[in-house]
């Protein structure tokens, strides 16, 4: 309500946000979030939440009138599909060179991501993050996250016989032949779920080729493990469908932040404004960053650094298929359960998620999303004429990514006699390089904010997102994201709210 007053207030209820929101409702502070995208609850006409990948509708996309899929072309033609458009679960944000995909809704990225929960390798993280305590991290930390968000592990006997991942054997035994390492990797669907999908006893999501519009069934995401937790506390209020569009210094030692309500259609439905105690940004790295930029650029928060904004990365993904020779299997598991993993090697460090292709039909299609060491980053920059905030990556900028995977598929191909196709992102383009999955930094931890996350300037401000995280971390970055927050909310609880 107008001149509404609450303690701490969140904008964002992705892996930070859900973090912040637990770890404070659990310190007793009442803990208001402020979310964009929908509360996902309530099915649709077809007894369904989330659409499937193969027959998307509107609920797929983030107020489109045509689908932008990451493969979005085939043989020559663009395989997107007209929908209607609506407040859907998965946002594509073009930033010219850059369409960055980010999850919309309460739950953020775990609604529409392949559940990966990679811990990365210590060295690496200990060289990009060198102010944080490593031993902390990976002793205490790390372990709180995965066991907070419940990863779990696939039985390695049953993908072996399972039809739903002979995708990923068939990318394994490529790999291994051209002298690659494979691992399992852990996710937050729940595999014996997965097991009872395949056995006929569950009903499917997985085997039904869902992910990145949403998994009906089986993912263990925020809204399951986070965000409940913190709901029991009986000390959460969640606002979905509001997006925050200021946050300025005052009243008092407080913050006024302002918000858009709109309805599933877009229209806007009211402008509020609420005062808070404490603000926590965890709008992702996009989000937080696109909101401090403007924030400063705009004089509401005159004093935030000169670095908010910079020091983007797109974890250098970069997405590939090959043409395989062995069948890769009509019938595909949509969640992700084994990579590649040439990260030691210095002449080009790449983990390649082995990706599914779940179209429901042999198509002899090897997919793969590498993460590569790539040394370009970005700034969010603010146009004053359109009163907008820009990502200043160019195109060339992914040429390291592409030079790094090529090495190791071009291996592959070689030694197994294939070659990549060219038409799944673009017509004669190999690889999907003007995308990612995976945003990070802009508001870099240690820069932009202290050592913990409090924004230098403006006291009772904090990021707790992916923007403190400056551009890479090697491996998919979802359990670096949460323990990160994990081990900054335990500081500021300690010695902030107390
Ligand atoms: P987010 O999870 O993006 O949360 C930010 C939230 O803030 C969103 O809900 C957004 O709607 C909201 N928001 C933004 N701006 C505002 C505003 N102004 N007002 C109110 N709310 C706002 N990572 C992995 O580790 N493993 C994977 O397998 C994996 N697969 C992926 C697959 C896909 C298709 C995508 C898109 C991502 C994937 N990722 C994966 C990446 C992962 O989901 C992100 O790194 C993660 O979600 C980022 O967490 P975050 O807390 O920084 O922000």
């Amino acid at each position: 309500s107008p001149g509404a007053h609450v303690p701490a207030l969140i904008i964002g209820s992705g892996y930070g946000g859900a973090v912040a929101a637990l770890r404070l409702t659990q310190a007793g502070i009442d803990t208001h979030i402020v979310e964009m995208g929908q509360n996902w609850t309530t099915p649709g006409a077809d007894g369904k939440i989330f659409c499937s990948m193969l027959k998307p509708d509107g609920r797929s996309s983030w107020f489109r009138n045509r689908t932008d899929q990451p493969v979005g072309w085939f043989i020559g033609s663009d395989v997107n599909k007209d929908i209607d458009s609506y407040a859907g679960v998965l946002d594509s944000e073009d930033f010219g060179a850059m369409r960055v995909y980010q999850g919309r809704g309460v739950g953020g990225g775990s609604l529409v991501n392949g559940g990966m929960a990679v811990i990365p390798k210590r060295p690496y993280f200990e060289q990009i993050l060198p102010s944080v305590d490593a031993g902390e991290m990976y002793g205490t930390y790390f372990p709180r996250a995965s066991a907070g968000l419940g990863v779990n592990n696939m039985d390695s006997a049953w993908f072996d016989s399972t039809e739903w991942y002979q995708f990923a054997r068939v990318g394994r035994d490529d790999a291994q032949a051209a002298g690659y390492a494979t691992t399992f990797v852990p996710n937050v669907y729940d595999f014996g779920y997965m097991q009872r999908e395949a056995a006929g006893s569950a009903t499917k999501s997985a085997l039904a080729s869902e992910v990145i519009y949403g998994n009906n069934y089986g993912k263990k995401s925020l809204d399951k493990t986070y965000l409940a937790e913190a709901a029991r506390t009986g000390k959460l209020t969640i606002s979905a469908l509001h997006t925050v569009t200021g946050v300025t210094a005052g009243p008092g030692s407080g913050y006024t932040v302002t918000m858009t309500q709109i309805n599933t259609s877009g229209a806007t439905v009211a402008t509020k404004s609420v005062t808070a105690d404490r603000v926590f940004f965890a709008a992702g790295s996009v989000g937080t960053s696109k909101l401090l930029v403007a924030m400063k650029a705009t004089g509401k928060l005159p004093n935030l650094s000169d670095t908010v904004g910079a020091g983007w990365g797109n974890n250098g993904n970069v997405m590939v298929g090959r043409a395989n020779s062995k069948l890769t299997g009509g019938n595909q598991s949509a969640i992700p359960a084994m990579g590649i993993d040439n990260w030691d090697d210095p002449a080009g460090p790449v983990f390649a998620e082995i990706a599914p292709f779940p179209a429901g039909t042999e198509l002899w299609i090897s997919l793969y999303l590498a993460i590569t060491k790539n040394p370009n980053r970005a700034n969010f920059t603010f146009d004053s004429g359109s009163g907008k905030v820009g990502l200043d990556w160019s195109a060339g900028q992914a040429q390291p990514s592409i030079d790094a995977a090529k090495r190791v598929f071009d291996k592959i191909n070689s030694k197994t006699l294939t070659s990549y196709r060219t038409d799944l992102f673009g017509v004669y383009k190999t690889w999907g390089d003007d995308f990612c999955y995976h945003p990070l930094g802009g508001c870099l931890l240690g820069s932009a904010t202290d050592n913990y996350g409090r924004l230098n300037g403006y006291p009772g401000l904090y990021v707790v997102d992916g923007s403190l995280i400056p551009g890479s971390v090697g491996v998919n970055p979802f359990v670096t994201i949460t323990a990160l927050a994990e081990r900054n909310m335990a500081k500021v609880i300690a010695t902030d709210l107390h």
